[in-house]
């Protein structure tokens, strides 16, 4: 789930993202995956929080109801974690390229696992398609992608987590010190572990939920009174799926599939943001990757191109959305719809990605995103990221020299626009 910033694997989610794809308003706060932060501020070694972010911690807490002796037995013995802080400062240098990331989380032995959990759970996969209208395949690829079926949930104290982000990550401070407060409302409700346990950035339970999505949308699935993601799977799938729901997940229908594209294709089309009836695409000559039609004709999607002209392509429907507030990036929305795919039996991509491309360094995509808005194609900000702006600046770009305008930006790309004066 969106938390920190490189917690298991390489999240370079832009809040951003969703909203530009979809063209949705930007994800609420608590939704959001940190990715981008500003080195924390320095702090001295210490063996407690420092007092000023204790004293704001603690208004916040007395704020949410706390009971004050009971949140400083809590954090009075707490001190920050030393080794959090140098991982949030560290700034990724490296862009892992879309099929690396999908590579590493959806491997044959992930597919088998869960389908053997599948098969264990059957029927509480079907009480969770009864109650919440979603997929079960879907919910078992958040389960393997989030903690590998509960065999990585994170063994951190949650509640030093936190409180460390809280007192050390200057650029959001208030993010964590909400995620603090809201990780001491569900330690004293006591339906978790004592003390919680979760990923060095508060992420906790088989589906990894941050505090907040855990106030609001948890669930008692098994109906022990306790609402426990922890220890119970059942709990934590169906938190998953109401959260899901809550997000605009529709029944019946799926994420998005991959498509082939009509010799002479116009990529102008894959603009990222153009919903099409399934209709309106297959008459601009669009098919199902396998298969002759789609299966239905009125449903919208939008076209994307992860990977360029040269890799897959995709039309993802509504559901991709409520997938992405899970964690803003599109490389982990893919993930799980390509995982529910294998789960459900279906093959791999019959497109390959251009897997001998160098992927381009932060500093490359940043020199690529000034350079393109020297140009007049306004790439947003050159935060080093590739996002659907920077996509449709290279589009754009593109079309003007007469390339194929796929907005994808590799190596030879960079090279073509520093070679232009
Ligand atoms: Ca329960």
């Amino acid at each position: 789930m969106r938390d920190g910033t490189r917690h298991r694997g390489g999240r370079t989610a832009r809040a951003g993202l969703a909203a530009a794809l979809l063209g949705l308003a930007p994800w609420p706060a608590g939704a959001q995956t940190p990715a981008e932060q500003a080195p924390p501020a320095a702090t001295e070694p210490a063996d407690r929080l420092p007092a000023a972010c204790r004293a704001g911690i603690d208004a916040g807490a007395r704020a949410a109801g706390l009971d004050p002796a009971r949140v400083a037995a809590r954090l009075d013995g707490l001190a920050p974690d030393p080794a959090i802080l140098a991982a949030t400062g560290a700034q990724a240098e490296f862009v892992r390229p879309i099929w690396a990331y999908i590579d590493a989380a959806v491997t044959e032995a992930r597919v088998a696992d869960g389908q053997a959990r599948l098969r264990d759970l059957a029927p509480t996969f079907a009480a969770l398609e009864e109650r919440y209208g979603v997929d079960r395949h879907i919910l078992a690829a958040f389960w393997g992608v989030e903690s590998n079926y509960g065999g990585g949930m994170g063994e951190a104290p949650v509640l030093r987590s936190l409180a460390t982000l809280a007192c050390g990550d200057g650029a959001r401070a208030g993010y964590w010190r909400d995620e603090l407060v809201a990780a001491l409302r569900i330690a004293e409700a006591g339906d978790g572990p004592d003390p919680l346990l979760g990923s060095w950035a508060g992420a906790m339970g088989h589906t990894q939920f941050m505090p907040s999505v855990y106030l609001a949308h948890a669930v008692d699935f098994d109906g022990d009174g306790r609402r426990d993601i922890w220890r119970s799977a059942p709990d934590a799938l169906a938190s998953t799926a109401q959260y899901l729901r809550a997000s605009g997940w529709r029944p019946g229908e799926g994420w998005g599939q991959e498509v082939a594209l009509p010799a002479g294709f116009d990529y102008a089309l894959a603009d990222e943001t153009t919903e099409r009836s399934l209709a309106e695409w297959a008459g601009l000559g669009l098919r199902p990757a396998r298969g002759e039609r789609f299966a239905d004709a009125e449903a919208q999607a939008v076209l994307i191109l992860p990977a360029g002209a040269r890799g897959p392509a995709f039309l993802l429907r509504p559901n991709f959305r409520a997938i992405l507030r899970y964690n803003t990036a599109l490389a982990y929305a893919l993930t799980v719809g390509h995982l529910a795919d294998r789960l459900r039996g279906e093959p791999g991509f019959s497109r390959d990605w251009p897997r001998g491309d160098r992927a381009l360094t932060v500093f490359e995509i940043r020199d690529l995103q000034t350079r393109l808005s020297e140009r007049g194609h306004a790439a947003g900000s050159a935060d080093g990221k590739i996002g659907p702006r920077t996509r449709a600046a290279i589009r754009a770009w593109q079309a003007t020299i007469g390339l194929t305008p796929d907005g994808y930006a590799d190596p030879a790309l960079l090279e073509r626009i520093r070679a232009e004066r």
